[in-house]
């Protein structure tokens, strides 16, 4: 069975075709169509029926969404693109293409692809974050994506940031209607704000990076460690409450080298334990991670605890 996955982001839409040993065959992407949910879903078919195209078959359909389908409501709720809200995103792709297609939240795609042949392969309980533009989480158990009775399971970037006073949070609004949340400390815009406070000149976060790697910026440098003791303070929590196998982090922030050889340390400092082994890897496969995880929503028997 050939699988074809898609991850819906804000400003593009990437489709892969996934061979039963993992091998990507086919991949493509699109840009979003902004603000109109009718031209999306329309990306999302004329893709889905490119790759068929393509690999000359009839595959099945994950996709990979931002936000997360409302238990109570059955619609979309919680998505930076705001068009998809409010809406039946995968009933409204099914009653369009005429077919099963199902979906999950992108964060938690990137956990199961993790956790089913990336830097998760060989653990049971899988924590893995994006930390890229936002902040997004997934937990796999046994490779199966732990949706929540909320349907929120795993969504700690909002999260209040742990160590933080009630007025630091109020100065960060979330989108999510929240203040402070752990995305508005950890995230590439919030961390490359704060370098603008400070040194009054706007760089991307990669180049704050490789300053501070190369320790020509002492901004920079102080700003790295910040974040790693920001990070550090963020995920104690969640080794106390979960203590997964292994923690996969993916996105912009994950490429910054300081988090793998200064967190681990940090971390153990603040969790009530008297040992900290737990691995903090790299998402194997990247941006593709979300994309992979999305055709393993058809695994076998089911790919997720409802
Ligand atoms: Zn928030």
């Amino acid at each position: 069975m050939i699988r074809i996955g898609i991850d819906l982001g804000g400003t593009k839409i990437a489709a892969c075709a996934l061979g039963d040993d993992g091998v990507e065959l086919v991949r493509h992407r699109v840009a979003t169509p902004q603000g109109s949910y009718e031209q999306t879903l329309k990306a999302i078919e004329d893709l889905v029926r490119r790759v068929e195209g393509d690999v000359g078959a009839s595959c099945t359909v994950g996709i990979g969404y931002p936000g997360s389908v409302s238990p109570r409501t059955g619609l979309h709720r919680n998505a930076n693109s705001t068009c998809l809200n409010g809406h039946d995103v995968v009933g409204d792709l099914q009653n369009q293409m005429n077919r099963e297609i199902r979906g999950a939240n992108d964060a938690n795609c990137l956990a199961l692809s993790e956790a089913f042949d990336g830097a998760g392969a060989a653990s049971r309980v899988v924590f893995a974050v994006i930390i890229g533009t936002g902040t997004g989480g997934g937990i796999v158990v046994d490779q199966r994506i732990l949706v929540g009775r909320n349907a929120i399971g795993g969504e700690w970037g909002h999260c209040p940031m742990p160590g933080t006073d009630r007025a630091e949070r109020r100065a960060r609004p979330c989108y999510c209607g929240q203040f402070g949340c752990i995305e508005q400390f950890l995230a590439g815009p919030a961390l490359e704000a704060e370098y603008f406070r400070h040194e009054n000149i706007h760089h991307p976060l990669e180049e704050i990076a490789g300053r501070s790697h190369a320790n020509v910026d002492p901004s920079a440098r102080a700003l790295i460690e910040l974040l790693c003791e920001r990070l550090a303070d963020a995920l104690a929590v969640v080794v106390n409450t979960l203590d997964p196998d292994v923690i996969v982090l993916g996105g912009g922030v994950s490429n910054i080298a300081e988090i793998y050889s200064r967190t681990p340390r940090l971390i153990a400092q603040r969790i009530f334990s008297d040992q900290f082994d737990t691995p903090i890897l790299r998402a194997k496969f990247g941006d593709a991670s979300g994309v992979r995880g999305a055709a393993r929503l058809w695994g076998e028997p089911r790919s997720s605890i409802d």
